[in-house]
């Protein structure tokens, strides 16, 4: 499986903007953006030209991916994907990389970052409806009930990322703090929900051409 392995800090610091890929550090004076927030990474980052228009949108792209933590090919499916249903079509790409499952899992306070939750559903401590899924794109319905697999050791890693993380649930999402962690999905998210600032239009633009 194809990974980018690109030291996660610098990925903020390339976007200039807190992309919150590090758990609960991100909250601390450990935070290489917030230490500096200026300092674009590479040998010539300090010295970096002025974006070009193409530049301007490609960043926006790749905030995306690098928030959600998905490669392009995985990026070009879901925009496609956006593309062919009706709206617009910047909101519904935004909605479809909310519905993922390792973003729902973080999102109900079970993972510290996108991609512990990635790990969590990868490894199979995750089970949607009931049934072990350990696809972390799977994109979740309307009433899909999220759990933590029934096993001493997924049930308590989970609860110990909940009681060290205060992250508010966001309101198309119900967690129950349970002897099983338990999340339900009680509406679709839109993009209003995304907690990212991004022009999606921008990537629509570059996507389309
Ligand atoms: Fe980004 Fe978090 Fe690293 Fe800060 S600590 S630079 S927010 S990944």
């Amino acid at each position: 499986m194809a990974r980018n392995t690109e030291a996660v800090c610098r990925k903020c610091r390339r976007e200039g903007i807190k992309l919150c890929l590090k758990g609960n550090r991100c909250d601390t004076d450990k935070c290489a953006f917030k230490r500096r927030p200026k300092a674009v990474p590479g040998m010539h980052g300090a010295r970096q030209a002025k974006l070009t228009d193409y530049g301007i949108h490609l960043r926006e792209k790749q905030k995306v991916k690098n928030y959600y933590g998905v490669l392009e090919k995985q990026f070009r499916k879901y925009f496609s994907m956006a593309e062919r249903r009706k709206g617009n079509t910047g909101k519904i790409l935004m909605e479809l990389l909310e519905r993922r499952l390792d973003n729902i899992v973080y999102r109900l306070g079970f993972g510290a970052s996108r991609s512990q939750a990635r790990q969590w559903v990868s490894h199979g401590h995750i089970h949607v409806n009931g049934k072990r899924c350990d696809i972390a794109s799977y994109l979740v319905r309307i009433g899909d009930v999220i759990t933590v697999k029934n096993k001493p050791k997924s049930k308590s890693a989970v609860k110990l990322v909940i009681e060290d993380n205060d992250r508010e649930v966001p309101d198309f999402l119900w967690r129950d703090d349970a002897e099983i962690p338990k999340g339900i999905v009680t509406r679709l998210p839109s993009a209003d929900d995304v907690t990212l600032l991004v022009d999606s239009a921008l990537i629509v633009e570059l996507c389309s051409k």
